[in-house]
């Protein structure tokens, strides 16, 4: 009977973690989604916990306790935009489960382990391990607790494929010998240094791909643990997890225009940026609320341009506002959704949904760009490094290569944001010291209040 049930919650959870991906995939119906999710993990711990090899509840009351002492503050009081940064870690402590799930397996049934369930048990702790490390490393780089710029040495890639080869050679003679013990401890100290070498010379900017590539990784290092030990809900959702992950990194290195390979295999032959160009003798031109707000009244068209400062500023119902101003006065309102502004993927989708704009309004890069040569006003909220022209012309640039919004090609364009500081990337933005832009500096949102009553007053 309680095999029944057990497997029961797992199919409910596994149908429930399939409607939920299905539910994230628009903005609309992302929270929803996320609500799927979860109940279908709670059914999936509370199948687990009605399985009949549990002699023992102690350790997993503890487990559950210290895992709710940790989780809940890591979901309640993180803000929003340092959510790449609790994603990395989540992986962390995912991969950390799984390899940890694998190695209590082998210590307890060592060289009886037949040689398939070798095979799943070695993935799991290989891939594991290299996502323990690689994960924290990425937690360290978003963080800043390490340096974002590439980390690289002589050799380093004779250095990374032999480690490859060395752990891929320890997985291959497990399998035909199980009872190799120190070969699998080996198999595992040289995947946790895999981790380090492999994030270690990828830059800051290129952090997201890296983050949901890790996350692929943990995903079938679970599944490979479902296989080994025989758990349903594990393989599903693990595969899952993978799937996913494998896929959203391979969108995400198309939209940053970046090879896949060199992502996976850890920077392989990727050029290393020399000094970026900086903006010595250029001058920046300000404009003032009423004049901004005088601009965006008269013009026809607008393309909002929102990125990681309008998250901060949390300004998304001021834009909502402001746009539903221009169109009263005649004006066309869009906005031009880069795949990676903010710090996840989807981050500017879920908050102009959260503010109620519609779908329909929200343009991706291809179909948006097009557009601004037309526009007579591209309005920039927070953005930074996704309108950078470097990334078209300056090959010295971290960020050279990466497909940008053409904000440089609409007739006028006006910056909200603090100061002159860089974005993410931490290089110059020569749209900044065009002559055609304009910079209105302040908090987004407060600058947003003042453009509205000027608007509102005209
Ligand atoms: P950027 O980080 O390039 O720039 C954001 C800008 O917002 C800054 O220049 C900052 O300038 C401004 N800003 C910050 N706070 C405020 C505020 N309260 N009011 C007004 N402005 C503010 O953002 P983008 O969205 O253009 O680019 C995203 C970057 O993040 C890319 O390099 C991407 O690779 C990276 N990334 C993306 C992830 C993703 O999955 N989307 C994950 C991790 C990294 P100032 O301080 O002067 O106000």
């Amino acid at each position: 009977m309680r095999e029944v049930l057990t497997q029961a919650t797992y199919l409910a959870a596994s149908v429930l973690f399939i409607l939920g991906l299905k539910s994230l995939t628009r903005p609309d119906s992302a929270r929803r989604g996320m609500q799927q999710a979860a109940v279908g993990m709670l059914l999936a711990i509370i199948g687990t916990l009605l399985h009949r090899e549990i002699v023992d509840y102690r350790w997993i009351a503890g487990g559950l306790a210290l895992g709710t002492l940790l989780g809940y503050p890591l979901g309640v009081y993180v803000p929003m935009t340092a959510m790449p940064q609790r994603i990395a870690i989540s992986h962390m402590f995912g991969a950390m489960a799984a390899t940890l799930v694998g190695v209590a397996e082998y210590y307890t049934h060592g060289a009886e382990i037949p040689g398939p369930k070798m095979a799943a048990l070695g993935f799991e702790v290989l891939f594991g391990s290299l996502t323990v490390t690689g994960s924290f490393m990425a937690f360290g780089k978003l963080q800043e607790l390490i340096r974002g710029r590439p980390i690289t040495f002589p050799g380093q890639n004779v250095f990374n494929l032999a480690l490859f080869t060395v752990a891929a050679g320890c997985f291959a003679w497990l399998i035909g010998h199980p009872g190799a013990t120190a070969v699998f401890y080996a198999m595992i100290a040289i995947a946790l240094v895999i981790g380090v070498s492999m994030v270690l010379p990828i830059g800051g900017a290129d952090m997201p791909v890296v983050v949901s590539l890790l996350n692929s990784y943990a995903g079938l290092a679970s599944s490979a643990t479902g296989f080994a030990i025989g758990n349903n809900v594990l393989i599903i959702c693990g595969a899952l997890d993978g799937g996913s992950g494998f896929l959203l990194s391979i969108l995400m290195c198309k939209a940053m225009n970046r090879s896949f390979r060199n992502v996976l295999f850890g920077a392989f032959g990727s050029p290393v940026a020399a000094t970026a160009r900086t903006a010595e003798g250029l001058t920046v031109k300000s404009v003032s609320p009423e004049d901004a707000a005088l601009q965006l009244a008269y013009a026809r068209s607008v393309i909002i341009v929102p990125g990681y400062g309008m998250a901060v500023a949390q300004a998304q119902q001021a834009v909502r506002e402001l746009a539903d101003q221009i169109e009263r006065r005649g004006g066309e309102v869009k906005y031009a959704i880069h795949p990676v502004a903010g710090r996840m993927p989807g981050h500017m989708n879920v908050l102009l949904a959260e503010a109620n704009i519609p779908y329909e309004k929200l343009l991706d890069m291809e179909e948006v760009n097009p557009q601004f040569a037309s526009a007579d006003v591209a309005l920039v909220i927070g953005a930074n490094d996704v309108v950078n022209p470097a990334a078209r012309s300056d090959r010295s640039s971290p960020i050279y290569g990466m497909p940008i919004l053409n904000v440089d090609q609409a007739r006028a364009a006006i910056v909200l944001k603090r100061s002159m500081n860089p974005g993410f990337a931490g290089i110059e933005n020569e749209l900044f010291y065009d002559a055609k832009t304009a910079m209105l500096f302040g908090d987004a949102k407060g600058s947003l209040v003042k453009l509205l009553t000027e608007i509102k007053a005209l």
